[in-house]
């Protein structure tokens, strides 16, 4: 679902990502830890070829995403979503605005946004807040929405950097819970970026632990968590 190939990314001498080979299998739902400047974020950005590697090679859904013409970039991004600790709402829209502009973006069938934007507020919960803009909500409600959004074009991958990192500890829980039903019902691989053992622990069937750009440790967690 998910490889990377002796993945390198450097910004000028300093080597964000170096020589990372990750395999994440579809259906996962794999965490990432590590210290702050471990190379998180770039690895999901990685991921989601919103940088480009030094070196080295990114497959998702089995395409080389290294190799795409940047119109073939566009339609393999559809099938990654991503949200983010600060949620990235567009303040001026609504939440059902929001959810369009994602449909809009990737050229969902018109007469279809409406009907799709609804379906995946409902997935969330908050089909009641249609009409609201992002400065109504609370933290939870704007990441339910960028939940939804990301939800909006079925990717088949959700890459979530740090998304319970500006919540309070029982919104934290209730987003993960969100998360854990959009990999079980919708079968959809998620790759969570977070520092808070605790929310890894919850949720992930494996886990990475970077280190200064490198893998320490990659192992599946138990049932009961990951190993001491
Ligand atoms: P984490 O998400 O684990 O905190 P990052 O991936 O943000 O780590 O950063 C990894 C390293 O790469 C850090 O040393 C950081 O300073 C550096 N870095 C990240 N993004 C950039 C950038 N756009 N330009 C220069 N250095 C960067
Ligand atoms: P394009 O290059 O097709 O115009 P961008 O990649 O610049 O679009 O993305 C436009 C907006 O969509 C940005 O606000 C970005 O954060 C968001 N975005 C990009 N990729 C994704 C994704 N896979 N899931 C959710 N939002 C995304």
């Amino acid at each position: 679902m998910i490889q990377l190939n002796s993945v390198v990314k450097k910004y000028g001498e300093s080597l964000a990502v170096d020589n990372i080979s990750l395999h994440i299998p579809r259906g996962e739902v794999h965490g990432i830890i590590g210290q702050s400047g471990a190379g998180k974020s770039t690895l999901l950005r990685l991921i989601n070829l919103l940088e480009i590697p030094s070196s080295g090679e990114v497959v998702v859904n089995g395409e080389v995403l290294t190799r795409l013409t940047s119109k073939q970039l566009r339609e393999a991004r559809k099938k990654i979503g991503m949200i983010f600790q600060q949620f990235h709402l567009v303040g001026n829209k609504t939440v059902l605005g929001n959810v369009l502009a994602a449909l809009q973006l990737a050229r969902y069938p018109k007469r279809q946004q409406v009907s799709r934007a609804m379906e995946c507020l409902a997935f969330v919960g908050l089909e009641d807040y249609r009409d609201r803009y992002p400065a109504e909500l609370s933290g939870g409600q704007k990441q339910r929405v960028a939940i939804a959004r990301a939800l909006s074009t079925s990717p088949e991958v959700l890459l979530c950097d740090e998304p319970t990192s500006s919540l309070d500890p029982n919104t934290t829980a209730e987003i993960l819970r969100v998360l854990e039903d959009v990999n079980k019902r919708l079968g959809v691989t998620i790759v969570l970026v977070s520092h808070e053992m605790d929310v890894v622990k919850s949720i992930c069937t494996s886990v990475t632990v970077l280190d200064a750009g490198r893998v320490y440790q990659s192992m599946p967690t138990t049932p009961k968590g990951i190993p001491a």
